[in-house]
């Protein structure tokens, strides 16, 4: 394979200069990271399985109308994906108290939340991603009102419509993490768009029925069964890789 520029090396992913300006290409590794890089692992076959969970999940919110920078699947481990300006805040959406919700309030795991709660989060790895408010936000410039109201507006749509879609996978969504950007078309206009992937790694899932653990808490709390987990979440979407995870056979043919 010709040598490509790696422009970012982060912990589940590397992005590389795409084909073409305006473009990177997304690669998903099977390294897994916890509490702020102080656990770390891997996950044989993740990056396959979130290779085609996000571009799934992705897909369908591209066809309701929600802006992402997603563009297409390449591979096993790589996605072509549009270069935005990536925004410093991540959201949390919940539905369910479980993780630092449910440490911080003193409220059992499981509980159901009064309504969805939308949390903001600087991301710096130096700070350990402290939660933050719209004050700070604003007051220091990571984004303005306007990029405010655009993400928590997406935020909420994606969580209404992510809720059914696992429903009907019996998977419950009890909460998940979305990373946004600012893309600029020709006349210098923005638009936010979802970026970064949305898959078990930034999600919780839970099993409708049992309540088991399918997604990235497996690692963080020694739960054992992680790589089952990512592939029942797969094989539930209907997109685990046929001869499985560790399928190495290279680029297939796009449905
Ligand atoms: N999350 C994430 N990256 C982070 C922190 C959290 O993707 O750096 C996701 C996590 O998977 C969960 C949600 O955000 O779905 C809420 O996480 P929480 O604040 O409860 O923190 P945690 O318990 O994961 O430390």
């Amino acid at each position: 394979m010709a040598r490509r520029r790696k422009l970012y090396e982060g912990k589940a992913k590397v992005l590389y200069e795409g084909p073409e300006p305006g473009t990177l290409i997304q690669y998903f590794k099977d390294d897994a990271t916890a509490f702020n890089n102080q656990k770390k692992g891997i996950i044989t076959g993740k990056g396959v399985l979130n290779n085609r969970i996000s571009e799934f999940l992705m897909t369908r919110l591209t066809e309701i109308g929600v802006p992402t920078h997603f563009m297409r699947r390449l591979n096993m481990r790589e996605q072509l994906v549009r270069e935005v300006e990536i925004i410093p805040i991540s959201l949390v959406v919940r539905n369910v108290a479980a993780g630092s919700i449910a440490k911080r309030f003193g409220i059992e795991e499981g509980t159901v939340l009064p309504r969805s709660i939308i949390e903001y989060y600087y991301k710096s790895d130096d700070l350990g991603d402290p939660m933050v408010t719209e004050e700070h936000i604003t007051a220091f410039g990571w984004a303005g009102t306007q990029d405010l109201d655009d993400m928590v507006a997406l935020a909420l749509r994606i969580n209404d419509f992510l809720i059914g879609l696992f429903l009907g996978v019996g998977l419950r969504l009890v909460d998940f993490k979305l990373e946004f950007g600012r893309l600029y078309n020709e006349h210098d206009e923005v638009q936010v768009v979802v970026a970064d992937e949305i898959s078990p790694d930034n999600c919780r899932l839970w099993d409708i029925r049992t309540n088991e653990k399918m997604d990235k808490d497996r690692f963080r709390r020694d739960l054992g069964g992680v790589e089952e987990a990512y592939q029942e979440v797969a094989r539930r979407l209907g997109v685990l890789p046929e001869a499985g995870p560790m399928d190495l056979k290279g680029p297939q043919a796009m449905q």
